[in-house]
């Protein structure tokens, strides 16, 4: 323990904002409790509370760095058990805007595996520290507050689904990580706080996923594969995924309703619309070991606690409670363990737990401003996207379009690109001379 600022904290979900927040406080509390409302079992499996998990993703390489400097034995753990690490621009086939990215040597490993599968190896590594307690089938019913409601100091928690008599926790500090449904704005409310201003963007999107049988011996069967539309002329996308298990996993999305169907014939149909026939390859070669299964995310939402004049003391949110994003662009896991992170900074720093909401939320908005707009200024390329857009979106938009199309050739720029896909470099780094002149080069060049 690097030091100790309170004997207990208590963080609200065990998923994967939840894990990781439970490991940053397990540095500077005598003990940790994870409450979860679904009872949880030592192996891969998505649970009721976390559907998303049963879809598509990606670990972005700024996630992975900060996930394994909290779990260094984290990738060697991913590895013996099968799953691939590989340079993750030599083993994409990503066909985006009439041409396939061009490979090369990233110098930078994806990981890819299953959502549950990622959570599992980070959950069994929490669950072993010493300190690290999951209190699992049980779910928080409402915060319980100081007299005058300035600090939060625990939590009510009734068993899932039971109609037994409430428990109370108590703890120094408390961690909101209970997901897009989290229901820290109306706790708040009750106990006489003003609703957070939040912003939502539309995007209407659908995914509709299903595990292919892989055969793990053949090289080309270790690639990732992304169809990704031309916005918005096209509106649906393509992935697939090798997983563990020797799996594909085969995800199909779509904007603003135009989502594949859950039946076979349909899901086929959607997969062959693509601009590219990669994806519908994997379908018609492979054997379906899964039902076709489907998500709907409506829209990004975030929740502005750094905009509140008054915050309870000893009460922090993070991860997708926060702030959740049009899932397509892999953006939340990272986005996740950014925050821990910038919490586990503030509580190396400060003396006190009081006063933390302010610099805390202060951090978080900065780390989510980058994610949320990348994700909303895609958005907004479809007319019927609602909500605020920052003045400048169509312009960005326009020379993404040449940065995507120079990726087709250029490996200076399709460098340039993953790094700020992958959180590693600020969008900015797009727009730095050299790379301005690559891409309108390659736009010239088009012309
Ligand atoms: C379709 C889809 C695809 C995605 N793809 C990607 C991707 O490729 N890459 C990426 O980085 N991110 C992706 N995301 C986002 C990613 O799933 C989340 O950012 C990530 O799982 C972190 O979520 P979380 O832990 O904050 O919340 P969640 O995963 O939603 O977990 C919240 C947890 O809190 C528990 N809970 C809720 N209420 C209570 C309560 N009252 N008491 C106790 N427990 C409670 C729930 O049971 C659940 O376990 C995707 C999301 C979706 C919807």
């Amino acid at each position: 323990m690097e030091k100790n600022l309170g004997k207990s904290a208590l963080v609200i979900g065990g998923s994967l904002a939840g894990l990781l927040a439970a490991r940053v406080l397990s540095n500077h509390f005598e003990n940790v409790t994870i409450i979860e409302r679904d009872p949880v079992h030592n192996l891969p499996e998505s649970r009721k509370g976390q559907p998303q998990t049963r879809h598509l993703h990606g670990l972005l390489v700024e996630g992975l760095k900060i996930i394994t400097g909290y779990f260094p034995d984290l990738l060697e753990g991913l590895q013996t058990d099968g799953i691939p690490i590989m340079d993750m621009a030599q083993t994409m086939q990503w066909y985006c805007y009439g041409g396939y990215r061009a490979n090369f040597e990233f110098g930078m490993k994806g990981v890819i595996t299953s959502r549950p599968f990622l959570e599992w190896q980070i959950r069994k590594r929490v669950l072993d520290l010493p300190n690290v307690t999951l209190k699992d089938g049980y779910s928080v019913q409402k915060l319980i507050a100081s007299e005058n409601n300035k600090q939060i100091t625990g939590v009510q928690l009734i068993k899932t689904g039971q109609e037994t008599a409430p428990e109370t926790l108590l703890a120094d500090l408390i961690v909101d990580a209970s997901g897009r449904g989290s229901r820290t704005p109306k706790w708040l409310e009750e106990l006489g706080y003003k609703k957070p201003p939040e912003s939502i963007v539309t995007c209407g999107v659908g995914y509709a996923t299903r595990l292919f049988e892989r055969k793990e011996t053949q090289p080309e069967n270790l690639k990732w594969i992304f169809i990704t539309p031309q916005a918005p002329r096209q509106r649906r996308a393509g992935g697939v995924f090798p997983v563990e298990g020797n799996r594909w996993m085969v995800g199909l999305a779509g904007w603003h309703g135009d989502h594949a169907p859950t039946d076979e014939e349909g899901f086929n149909a959607f997969a062959k619309s693509l601009p590219a026939p990669d994806v519908y390859n994997i379908i018609t070669h492979n054997k379906p070991l899964s039902d076709i299964i489907s998500y709907k995310f409506p829209a990004s939402l975030r929740h502005h606690y750094e905009k509140m004049d008054h915050f309870p003391d000893r009460y922090l949110v993070l991860g997708d409670a926060a702030c959740s994003f049009n899932p397509f662009y892999g953006q939340g896991m990272t986005s996740a363990a950014m925050q821990a992170l910038a919490l586990e900074t503030l509580l190396q720093t400060n003396n006190t737990l009081d006063g933390l909401a302010k610099p805390y939320f202060k951090k978080v908005a900065k780390i989510v401003d980058i994610p949320w707009q990348t994700a909303v200024g895609e958005d907004f390329r479809f007319p019927e996207t609602k909500g605020k857009k920052a003045p400048g979106t169509n312009l960005i938009n326009a020379y993404i379009d040449r940065v995507h199309k120079a990726t087709h050739h250029d490996t200076v720029v399709g460098a340039a690109f993953l790094k700020v896909m992958n959180m590693l470099e600020p969008p900015t780094s797009l727009l730095s001379p050299r790379i301005l002149w690559r891409v309108a080069k390659h736009s010239l060049q088009k012309n």
